[in-house]
């Protein structure tokens, strides 16, 4: 029975790589019928934030990522905050260094480095070893002076290796890792120590992660036979490590890069399950020639054993074209309700849910609905396109690029235009007959080309260049506001 973890420290806005390493732990417990552990690493009080804490389940439950056992839920290893486990960690500290595996370490980072400069080694390589086998009267005569002692663990002398699900066999030098601080003199237990402890406790069996905690695993894995030696471990788990994402030039995807914030993906308009469909191929693939996917199909083909080592890069442009394609296939009422809070927020409308708005507003968006669903790549570009479908306004502005797009001719076609279309008795005003009348009335009779006599009707009535079909357009704007508008722009 397959445990995994997802296991963030509550800083800072979710990010990426952070969301890419929830869905594939899920998806690794979907898949094998396992159990997915939700737990919060926070015990670094100087960085960890209620709010990013707060963030992290908001972008978990929008995307519906679930878990079995965890913070919200539940389940029998609680709790699942390490800061409400503080004794927890105490109690093991205690146990490992009453076995010996672990010792009181009284040199300070100065004490450390003066003894490397003078053994001839960088003042920067690191714990020497120097307090190992202290005997209890030079730890007395320590504490004597008032100094408190951090708790190290005690490295074998022996090279450390393991076959990563992802990369094979990973082998680190005897000696390439110093005894390391598990808690600090001032008695808050590290990460180094609480994230083995709680998998252990947890009887979590495989740990997916990503590349940069790499270096901390020989250490895990030492802690964690000495936590075996206890029997507070079960048995080891298997590790994989994801691959780093790239962002632009080559360089890693930092959480400071704006591409890297999950909340401005979904302000933009990235649905739930464009975003994962996407995410999913930082370092994963359903198949060689293919990128579209639900997640019901990811869960069904997911293997971590299938997860490439090599660097995955983020691709902004691919990830909207695949969120395009998850858009085209919503509900259109679906597409809809989705779409309200994005209009709400540019003030298109005048609720931010669909039951909430007025018949009209309802009755417009869903004429609009075909015409838009299939044109939008992200949410945030509905407005754009139902704006002027919205408004009531006889008078549309035409923007910079729409106002480049109108030719000298523009003010024969609109009079041409204007002339026909106010002779349409309102009971025929009706897509087809209006693609028919202005075929023929600017086209036919008047001679302009089709694009010149099109192009500045389109202006007139949405102000941009690209806009929802021109003639569906107009009947759902209806005859007075439409002719209003094409003289707004003649004026
Ligand atoms: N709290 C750690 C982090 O956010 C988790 C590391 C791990 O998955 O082991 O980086």
């Amino acid at each position: 029975h397959v445990r995994v973890r997802f296991c963030p420290s509550p800083t800072g806005t979710p990010h990426v790589g952070m969301v890419r390493t929830a869905l594939f732990n899920w998806a690794e417990a979907r898949h094998t019928g396992g159990t997915f552990v939700f737990r919060i690493e926070d015990t670094d009080a100087a960085r960890d934030s209620e709010e990013s804490y707060n963030q992290i389940l908001d972008a978990l439950h929008w995307l519906g990522i679930d878990w079995d056992e965890g913070v919200e839920v539940g389940g029998p290893d609680g709790p699942y905050r390490q800061s409400e486990r503080g004794d927890i960690y105490r109690d093991v500290a205690q146990k490992l260094l009453e076995a010996g595996y672990a010792y009181e370490s009284y040199s300070t980072s100065e004490e450390i480095e003066a003894r490397n400069v003078a053994a001839g080694r960088p003042a920067a390589f690191g714990y020497d070893g120097y307090d190992r086998n202290l005997t209890e009267e030079q730890k007395a005569a320590y504490r004597a002076e008032g100094r408190k002692p951090a708790i190290r663990l005690r490295m074998p002398d022996e090279d450390i290796a393991f076959d990563d699900l992802i990369r094979g066999r990973i082998e680190f030098k005897a000696g390439s890792v110093p005894d390391y601080v598990i808690v600090r003199p001032n008695g808050d237990p590290l990460y180094t120590l609480t994230n083995p402890v709680d998998d252990a406790m947890m009887r979590i069996n495989v740990v997916l992660r990503g590349e940069d905690l790499l270096s901390s695993t020989p250490r895990q894995i030492v802690l964690y036979r000495c936590l075996m030696e206890l029997g507070i471990a079960k048995e080891m788990p298997l590790f994989g490590h994801m691959p780093y994402v790239m962002g632009k030039g080559k360089k890693k995807l930092s959480k400071r890069d704006p591409e890297s914030n999950l909340f401005l993906h979904r302000d933009h308009g990235f649905i739930r399950e464009g975003l994962l469909n996407y995410l999913a191929l930082l370092g994963w693939s359903i198949a060689a020639d293919r990128d579209v996917f639900s997640m019901d199909e990811m869960i069904e083909a997911f293997d971590v054993r299938n997860v490439k080592a090599n660097p995955a890069h983020f691709d902004i442009d691919k990830a909207i074209a695949i969120n395009a394609e998850h858009i085209r296939v919503l509900e259109p009422q679906d597409f809809l309700n989705r779409s309200v809070p994005y209009l709400a927020a540019e003030g298109l409308v005048s609720a931010d849910s669909w039951d909430a708005l007025s018949d009209r507003e309802r009755e417009i968006l869903t004429a609009a609905a075909p015409l838009v669903q299939p044109r939008v790549r992200l949410l945030g570009e509905v407005g754009g396109m139902v704006g002027s479908l919205l408004s009531t306004s006889g008078e549309i502005e035409p923007d910079e690029d729409a106002q480049k797009q109108l030719k000298d001719s523009a003010a024969d076609v609109l009079d041409a235009a204007i002339a026909a279309l106010e002779g349409v008795d309102a009971a025929q005003w009706n897509h087809e007959y209006l693609h028919e009348l202005l075929s023929k009335a600017l086209v036919e009779e008047a001679g302009f080309k089709p694009r010149l006599a099109f192009g500045p009707v389109r202006v007139a009535m949405s102000g941009r260049r690209v806009s929802p079909p021109l003639f569906e357009s107009m009947e759902i704007v209806g005859k007075d506001i439409s002719v209003a508008r094409l003289k707004f722009l003649r004026s």
